[in-house]
């Protein structure tokens, strides 16, 4: 699997293995307000979308703070569309991560991920799932999801924007 990253589509933003450690609190209420819900619905559900230009693209969310609120925008932007019975079978998964990956959210991440069926890709969307973002430091969040699950692509941004988002998505399928 090739890891790649983006910053509009292409830029790499992140070191893999890094290994600073978290050192300060999360601070982020909007990411906790999220959080809290996340911990009370991730697993229950996972929605699935397609990308509306490329409807072979199934997208599962998982939606962990506030750039969870730009991939939804994606919908409000006609860029995706949720997926029906009418839609044929999708020729590969992509999961969006996207948000500040707490400790406590890290076995939730990874239960999540061993559930989506192959052919699969993971892809962090943001800095906070690429590296820790702004809470890189912070004792209670994770340094980016290569830490829990293999990545093949980052999408730079705090938040990346909804095209940014999908333009991202498109390019990694594309260069598989
Ligand atoms: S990268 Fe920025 S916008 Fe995205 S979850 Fe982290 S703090 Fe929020």
């Amino acid at each position: 699997m090739r890891h790649r990253g983006f910053a509009g589509t292409t830029e790499t933003i992140v070191p893999r293995g890094s290994s600073s450690r978290l050192q300060r609190l999360c601070a982020c209420p909007a990411g906790w307000v999220v959080q809290y819900a996340a911990e009370m619905f991730i697993g229950a559900q996972m929605p699935a979308y397609r990308v509306v230009n490329d409807p072979g693209i199934r997208l599962i969310m998982s939606d962990l703070a506030c750039c969870a609120l730009e991939v939804g925008s994606t919908v409000t932007q006609n860029l995706i569309e949720a997926e029906t019975a009418a839609h044929e079978p999708a020729r590969i998964n992509v999961v969006l991560i996207s948000g500040t990956v707490t400790k406590a959210l890290a076995p939730v991440v990874e239960q999540q991920w061993s559930a989506i069926p192959e052919p699969k890709v993971a892809i962090a969307v943001g800095a906070c799932a690429s590296s820790g973002g702004p809470y890189w430091d912070a004792e209670t969040v994770v340094n980016g999801i290569t830490e829990l699950i293999p990545t093949s692509g980052f999408i730079a941004g705090c938040p990346p924007r909804p095209d940014v988002i999908i333009d991202g998505v498109r390019s990694l399928v594309g260069s598989l």
